[in-house]
């Protein structure tokens, strides 16, 4: 008898050879060619690593913590399904070994075992289960992506792939599908694509008592019919079931190369659907067309500590991408290397260089007196400037020292005991000694203030909700003074919200953290602003 206790179909990813080789980019296609065929869709991803979640890592190791509208700090990857399938995630749809276990310890030391053996399997395996149920039953979602952090063959991942082989074992073949996406590297001294690492991985994959539906590979270029034959033979799979995902120019492009191998048609197969309606991908098509069409260019510094990893700022990468995209505008961004600028101020000049300044948020003290001088290089020489979060605290202490005249102003983040605490702890942080968790997150309601840009941006709204990640806050005491001197305070939640400069081509910079919510067909304002500007600066050089 299947389970009762299930709704939605599943399908699982997995990962064989190695991390890191987009096995996100095969979720969220699986994701697209369902709802392309009218599915609704939810996500899941399960990360083997005992943190609590994502929130206490450093994004420069594991990439940027993506905020929830209901405060989560989760993986990376929970980015690219919001910015791809244009679903809004909660957090408990992360679960990782530390969740599992802490609440498996927990039942424990409050008697609820009562007395028995405490073990992995069961009651570690039936956790997973519970959790992923929980998530089934919240979404409503016809079909579930489950998609395994790691890759097979960790000892982590084991007690979860027991779980996916005990939910398969529980539920009819065709309520299931899983899905290995495996690296298949392209050696140069031999110029061919090499699939033994992924037999090895069918292997590990088969010996933890589960069989592939389907596998897609991933690989420099594409691997050819040959290849994929030879993967398909060694798997025990029939030849339309194994996929080729080779690097993309453009990744948005994805879902559909897959497509156009009769993916779509065999995952539905696979889970026993018919299409609710024909793939016709023109809401995609649209934006990679404004894409390949883009008439203009332009250059975006970025003041940022973890200057060599695009993933520590992918959302804000991605911002910045969604805005151009909407501006024919393909943007190129570049690091700033603020440190530079402390040793030697003249070396600012090369900002000159940038069409417009981000600003991203941070936390701690490296760089701060670069970053400074940065926004005010960027205030009086009327470059386009948009600050995130520390950006915004930066932007109105660098306003109060060099604008208001207090000298030393500061956040008590970087000084406690600074004489003018510009940017002080929120008062109800100031008990709070536990990290993880603990900072004000997610969205709130802002009022925007009528007739400034930031009320422009948005459409003339009075009301916007976006996501917060900060412990400080802008000091109200101040408030008049950097008011009296010429800052325009445009948004207040419990906290101002924004600032921005009347006399200035485009300043601007916000507490909150508008990159969460862009997409593709759906550009986050303050980006849009900052590139729009940065497009009118570069007209206005040329002519
Ligand atoms: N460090 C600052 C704070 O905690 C800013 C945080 C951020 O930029 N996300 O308030």
């Amino acid at each position: 008898m299947p389970d009762s206790s299930y709704h939605a179909k599943y399908v699982f990813i997995v990962g064989g050879v190695m991390s890191g080789i987009g096995k996100g980019i095969v979720t969220v296609s699986v994701g697209r060619n369902l709802i392309e065929r009218g599915y609704k869709i939810d996500v899941c991803k399960i990360d083997p690593y005992l943190n609590i979640d994502a929130g206490t890592m450093n994004p420069f190791e594991h990439g940027e913590v993506f905020v929830t509208e209901d405060g989560g700090e989760l993986d990376v990857d929970f980015g690219h399904y919001q910015r791809f399938l244009q679903i809004d995630v909660k957090k408990n749809q992360n679960i990782t070994t530390g969740q599992v276990y802490y609440e498996v310890i927990t039942k424990e030391r409050n008697g609820e075992y009562l007395g028995k053996t405490v073990q992995v399997v069961p009651h570690i395996t039936d956790e997973i289960k519970r959790r992923i149920k929980e998530i089934d039953s919240q979404s409503k979602a016809d079909v579930l992506l489950i998609e395994i952090g790691g890759t097979v063959g960790d000892i982590e991942s084991q007690p979860f792939l027991e779980a996916i082989r005990q939910i398969m074992r529980e539920r009819e073949p065709s309520d299931t599908c899983l899905i290995m996406a495996t690296y298949v590297p392209y050696p140069p001294h031999v110029n061919e694509p090499k699939t033994k690492p992924t037999q090895h991985a069918v292997r590990d994959l088969k010996s933890a008592g589960l069989n592939p539906s389907i596998i897609v590979t991933r690989s420099p270029k594409d691997i050819g019919k040959s290849a994929l034959d030879k993967v398909a033979v060694y798997s025990g799979l029939s030849t339309d079931a194994v996929f080729s995902l080779p690097d993309l120019e453009e990744v948005l492009e994805s879902p559909i190369v897959l497509d156009k191998q009769g993916f779509g048609k065999k995952v539905l197969f696979v889970l026993n659907l018919e299409p609710k309606k024909e793939a016709t991908w023109d809401s995609l098509n649209k934006i990679l067309e404004l894409i390949k069409t883009q008439e203009n260019e332009v250059n975006i510094g970025l003041t940022g500590k973890y200057t060599k990893l695009k993933d520590a700022y992918i959302s804000v990468f991605e911002a910045l991408k969604h805005a151009g995209i909407h501006l024919k505008t393909k943007v190129n961004v570049h690091y700033i290397d603020v440190e530079e600028f402390e040793k030697d101020s003249s070396k600012l000049s090369i900002l000159e260089k940038y069409d417009g300044v981000i600003l991203p948020g941070g936390f701690g003290k490296r760089g701060i007196e670069g970053k400074i001088k940065v926004i005010q290089y960027c205030r009086e020489n009327n470059i386009p400037f948009l600050g995130i979060c520390l950006g915004f605290q930066l932007a109105s202490i660098e306003f109060a020292r060099n604008v208001c005249g207090l000298k030393d102003a500061h956040s008590t983040e970087m000084d406690p005991n600074t004489r003018y605490p510009i940017v002080d702890l929120q008062p109800d942080q100031k008990n709070i000694h536990r990290l993880g968790g603990t900072m004000r997150l997610g969205a709130h309601e802002i009022e925007v203030f009528p007739n400034t840009m930031l009320w422009e941006l948005y459409g003339q709204k009075e009301k916007i909700i976006e996501r917060h990640r900060h412990r400080y806050e802008l000091n109200p005491m101040y408030a008049p003074l950097l008011q009296d001197n010429g800052l325009v305070l445009s948004a207040k939640s419990k906290f101002y919200e924004a600032l921005e400069l009347p006399d200035h081509p485009f300043f601007l910079a916000v507490q909150f953290h508008p990159e969460f919510k862009s997409t593709p067909w759906n550009p986050s304002p303050p980006y849009y602003g900052l590139i729009d500007a940065a497009l009118k600066k570069k007209k206005v050089k040329s002519n």
